[in-house]
């Protein structure tokens, strides 16, 4: 007998979205579940004071891809906002990602190449020459003062373990730019979605069946019968009830305020990279749509380790975990009726643009 489904998606983040959308546009009939009680996994957005707040995190859309650029804009309108964080270390304000107008800030200096002999004294001092982990390549990229003063400390924080035992690939995500240049991504095309990044997931899934606070653990033998393939975007190690042990994630908590004046930072996101301050960011939503609002919505974001039944937010692709995950992802290769997409099922430091590449790889490969 023919099942009610072709796709049950489980998970109606961006990774799920996209792949409903795709296969619904191609006639497959398509559910998409999730236990939260709201769509759009960690792009989801809550109007408070009239902004936009990112309940999950500031999300900040950029590309090189043109056609993936194409593709979201063909959704919702994008707004032409640059991300350019500050950073806040003992009383000063300082430029990121690091750039001219940073080492200036630091040591006044006006010459790319006298910046140059700066970080190359330190890095001959430091004796690294391949870097083996994130301080050795953050090192080898800005030198060890600019490691000391906003790097050891927020990657500490944020990761809960040393710098030491991090892989060099994340901190390779930050430009270092030797132009006085603020932008935090090197990508041609950034934005945020005008009106949010609801409406992002709203025009994804808007001729799809949806179900929300609907847990596909709950009654996996149920679920397993309705469709006959499943897309699932959780996490990969729940799928196989932990049998080779638990994949490590960091998680985040939010403290958030409504504010009785109109600005705060006057700057969508400020770093705290010392370890003494318990955050490593806040962030003034209403810079994100350059809101004019009569008062301010901030988020404070405290890094903390994963728990069952927390939020599971970043990978933690060290040796140990990604030895794991070898395990886990061939079973998953196995699998004949299942996809597995989005940086928890995939356990990929993956930014937006990159799970969009994911899914539409990913539903293509089905149509052939
Ligand atoms: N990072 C840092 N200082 C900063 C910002 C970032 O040391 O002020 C490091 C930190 O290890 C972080 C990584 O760079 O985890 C990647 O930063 P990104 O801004 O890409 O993190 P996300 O926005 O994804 O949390």
């Amino acid at each position: 007998m023919d099942k009610p489904y072709d796709f049950l998606i489980v998970g109606a983040g961006l990774f799920g979205a996209v792949f409903a959308r795709e296969m619904s546009l191609r006639g497959k009939r398509c559910l998409v579940i999730d236990r939260r009680k709201h769509v759009g996994g960690n792009l989801y957005c809550e109007q408070i004071e009239g902004i936009n707040v990112h309940k999950y995190g500031p999300h900040i859309f950029h590309t090189n891809d043109k056609n993936i650029w194409d593709f979201v804009n063909s959704l919702v309108r994008f707004n032409h906002f640059v991300y350019s964080p500050l950073a806040a270390y003992q009383d000063k304000l300082y430029n990121l990602p690091f750039n001219m107008n940073t080492f200036y800030q630091i040591w006044h200096s006006r010459s790319p190449q006298h910046v140059k002999i700066i970080i190359q004294n330190q890095i001959n001092e430091s004796g690294i020459c391949i870097p083996k982990n994130l301080e050795e390549q953050a090192i080898k990229m800005v030198g060890s003062q600019i490691y000391e003063m906003f790097i050891k400390g927020y990657t500490e924080k944020q990761w809960g373990r040393k710098a030491k035992d991090l892989p060099s690939s994340i901190i390779k995500r930050i430009p270092v730019r030797y132009t006085f240049d603020n932008r935090y991504f090197n990508d041609t095309y950034q934005g945020i979605p005008i009106g949010g990044y609801n409406k992002l997931i709203d025009a994804l899934l808007e001729k799809i069946e949806v179900r929300t606070k609907v847990d596909f653990f709950s009654d996996r033998i149920f679920f397993k019968e309705i469709a006959d393939i499943i897309v699932f975007t959780g996490q990969l190690d729940e799928f196989y009830d932990y049998r080779y042990g638990n994949l490590e994630y960091r998680s985040l908590r939010f403290e958030e305020k409504i504010l009785d004046r109109k600005y705060f930072q006057d700057v969508a996101v400020v770093n705290y990279p010392e370890i003494s301050i318990p955050y490593t960011r806040i962030v003034e939503h209403k810079y994100f749509e350059f809101g004019n609002q009569p008062r301010t919505v901030i988020t404070k974001e405290y890094p903390q380790e994963w728990l069952p039944g927390t939020e599971a937010y970043y990978p933690i692709n060290d040796l140990k975990n990604n030895l794991i995950l070898k395990k886990y992802a061939q079973l998953a290769k196995e699998e004949e009726k299942v996809i597995f997409g989005g940086r928890l099922a995939e356990y990929k430091y993956y930014d937006m643009h990159q799970v969009i590449a994911s899914a539409l790889a990913k539903s293509r490969v089905l149509n052939k």
